[in-house]
């Protein structure tokens, strides 16, 4: 940070148009303005005047996977897809998938905790114990039992918090972005624009704050597991802890990524296929037809109460 607000625009022309339905802020060349939203496939594309005071990308990720890659990749996830979801891509042209350059904060701290616990030791005891046997008899036998013993611990943990990445985008959600990650951090480069001249490139359309405020979070929750998986002993109960978090950075990251969205039903929302534009993975959210799965179900229930049937007269 630090730059001019305008940087991203300050060598190519760009047309800056926003999608009405799912929020999301693209920039594109004037020759290549798109009528349809790569992320919702919606037609509500309006042009918007020039954006102010939005942060300039510290890095960015260049694009690795062709889109005749990137198509493919798309049309072997949807022909391995469930059958229930088939019939919903059948309005899906891959060759629609198309490549833009998504914005995300890359988010790094230091998490200092001081917890306690009680940790639990398990041990074996012999008891006695009376019990009845066959002959009605009273008798007394021995068996063995785990018990546990508590003992309260408390200490310090220290752990690296290491680039958690959250959407900055209002096209794609952070579970479909983590649908495509990882990314390989180690090609980042710092941005300049022309990084991403001759390509579809978004500006931030949530708020620094906002996804602050996430990272911060998904943080704290990741610090909460790395502790419960540090606990010694058998088992734990009771851990309490208090984080302080530092160092924290953020810093706005342009990543690679094939998008295709399918409207398939006017009254559902689109259905969106990512691929990560380094690595080819491929995400989407699969939507299942009901009938069909009622269908199936109603089959599986037949198939059970004929195999009983027939299990019984075999009897
Ligand atoms: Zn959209």
């Amino acid at each position: 940070m630090g730059m001019a607000a305008d940087t991203i625009e300050q060598k190519i022309d760009y047309k800056e148009i926003s999608c009405q339905s799912c929020g999301s802020n693209l920039l594109v060349e004037p020759q290549m303005l798109t009528a349809i939203c790569p992320y919702c496939a919606s037609p509500s594309i309006i042009q918007r005047p020039p954006s102010e005071n939005l942060p300039t990308p510290t890095f960015t990720i260049g694009f690795v996977v062709t889109q005749d890659r990137a198509i493919e990749a798309v049309s072997s996830w949807i022909g391995r897809s469930s059958v229930f979801a088939k019939s919903a891509f059948r309005k899906a042209a891959p060759e629609l998938t198309r490549g833009v350059y998504l914005p995300a904060y890359l988010y790094n701290a230091v998490a200092n905790s001081d917890y306690r616990a009680d940790i639990g030791e398990n041990y074996t005891e012999t008891e006695t114990y009376t019990t009845t046997d066959s002959n009605g008899k009273t008798v007394t036998r021995t068996r063995t039992v785990v018990k546990t013993e508590w003992r309260s611990l408390q200490g310090q943990h220290c752990c690296y918090i290491l680039d958690v990445v959250v959407t900055a985008s209002k096209g794609v959600t952070n579970e479909a972005l983590e649908a495509v990650e990882p990314f390989d951090l180690r090609a980042l480069r710092r941005f300049t624009p022309a990084m991403i001249s001759g390509w579809l490139a978004e500006e931030p359309s949530r708020t620094q704050d906002e996804c602050f405020q996430f990272a911060h979070g998904e943080a704290l929750d990741k610090v909460g597991s790395q502790l419960k998986g540090f606990m010694p002993g058998d088992s734990y109960r009771n851990l309490q802890y208090e984080t302080d978090v530092a160092r924290e950075s953020i810093d706005l990251v342009l990543f690679p990524i094939w998008s295709l969205a399918v409207r398939y039903d006017e009254s559902k929302p689109p259905l969106q296929i990512l691929v990560n534009g380094q690595t080819g993975r491929v995400g989407g959210k699969v939507p299942i037809s009901p009938v069909k799965v009622s269908i199936a179900v109603g089959m599986v229930l037949l198939i059970l109460v004929v195999g009983a049937l027939l299990f019984g007269m075999a009897r």
